[in-house]
């Protein structure tokens, strides 16, 4: 299984800009720290590497491992570690001391949470410990203004460059958001309502209607003979017939009526603000149009509609049982010969709201 994708690598991305931020400025930081100390050259080489190569090889270490996220964890331990290192070489000079654990320490926190404040923590002694054996211990605690000068830049650039991620996350998490919830609701095939976010909308509708005492009608479309049409053509022109179902439902509807998907070859509509007699024509419309659909590779392929109407009237005691009405009027229309339209008995007000021709 290829590892270098999702989490892992977003991971590693996210975190490359802030490091050379951090660790590009931090470098003024500790090099104004130790410069009056007398520190060998290699140190110096590790302090340069560390500030200006090492973000760059972190990025290419992690990004081109099997497994990211892990790398990415372990980079962040040798940052903490590198961190502890040159606050021991810096003696423990106050200033620049806190600030680069500090602010080692909200990357973790913000990378990895408790668990990484803990292990970035006992990587800062660590390095501290490596520091004292390799360089020799000592305590400078007064600053020069020089050194105090070389921390500004550290203390406000990085954490904007780090609230900066942390702010793009946030949008992207809000987005992922957004469209996993109209995936929730969605039917993948016809991209229409699905059966439980249309259900709860004729609850609210229900809801309305009795609110206001305005009018409002239900349909549950049901396509005739369809296993038929399975059997015959095969289940993808099953799945297309089913498709151009639901572009013939846009096409028809206005924009305030609700069209989803109630299941298998049964479609359903609430159409607000209507009359009886309105949804009725444009249940017509839609039966007709349906059943003059012709396609020029599968000549024998015809559709019909049953349609069953029911509308809102004071007496219904429920959302499903205003439903149960509608699917009644359905069954008729099929016992009736299927390719009908046929509407259940309601006492709607009349309100005209015209439909697209
Ligand atoms: P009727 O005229 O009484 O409605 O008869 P019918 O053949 O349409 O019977 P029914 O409505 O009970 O059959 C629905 C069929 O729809 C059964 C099922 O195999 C098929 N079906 C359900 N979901 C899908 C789907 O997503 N794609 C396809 N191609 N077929 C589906
Ligand atoms: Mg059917």
């Amino acid at each position: 299984m290829d590892n270098r994708s999702g989490k892992g690598l977003s991971f590693v991305k996210r975190i490359y800009l802030p490091r050379v931020i951090g660790l590009g400025i931090g470098l003024f930081s500790v090099a104004a720290a130790v410069a009056p100390l007398s520190l060998p050259a290699w140190a110096w080489g590790l302090l340069l590497f560390n500030g200006l190569l090492w973000p760059h090889v972190a990025y290419q270490w992690a990004s081109r491992s099997a497994a990211p996220y892990q790398a990415e964890q372990r980079n962040l331990l040798l940052d903490s570690l590198l961190g502890g290192f040159w606050a021991a070489a810096m003696h423990f000079n106050p200033l620049p001391t806190v600030t680069v654990l500090s602010m080692m320490t909200m990357n973790n926190v913000a990378a990895g949470g408790k668990r990484l404040i803990m292990h970035g923590a006992m990587a800062q002694l660590v390095g501290m410990l490596l520091a004292s054996v390799l360089l020799g211990t000592g305590l400078q605690l007064n600053a020069t203004p020089l050194q105090i000068y070389a921390c500004l830049p550290m203390l406000t650039l990085y954490p904007l460059a780090l609230g900066w991620v942390c702010y793009r996350l946030a949008i992207k998490l809000g987005e992922h958001k957004r469209r996993l919830s109209a995936l929730s609701l969605t039917d993948s095939l016809t991209g229409l309502l699905n059966h439980g976010a249309w259900k709860d909308l004729l609850r609210l509708s229900f809801q309305a209607c009795q609110q206001q005492q305005s009018p409002a009608v239900i349909a549950l479309i049901d396509i005739d003979h369809f296993k038929t049409i399975n059997d015959t053509f095969g289940h993808v022109v099953g799945d297309g017939v089913l498709r151009q179902m639901s572009e013939e439902l846009k096409r028809n509807l206005r924009e305030a009526d609700q069209a989803g998907r109630y299941g298998g070859d049964e479609f359903c509509v609430i159409l607000p603000a209507t009359s009886e007699v309105l949804a009725c024509q444009a249940m017509e419309r839609l039966r007709e149009q349906v059943a003059s659909y012709h396609n020029p590779q599968l000549p024998h392929l015809r559709i019909s509609l049953s349609i069953g109407l029911a509308a809102f009237h004071t007496d219904l005691q429920s959302p499903e049982h205003w439903l149960e009405q509608a699917d009644k009027a359905l069954y008729s229309a099929k016992r009736r010969g299927r390719d009908q339209v046929n509407s259940a008995q309601g006492k709607a007000p009349p309100l005209r709201l015209a439909y697209p021709d």
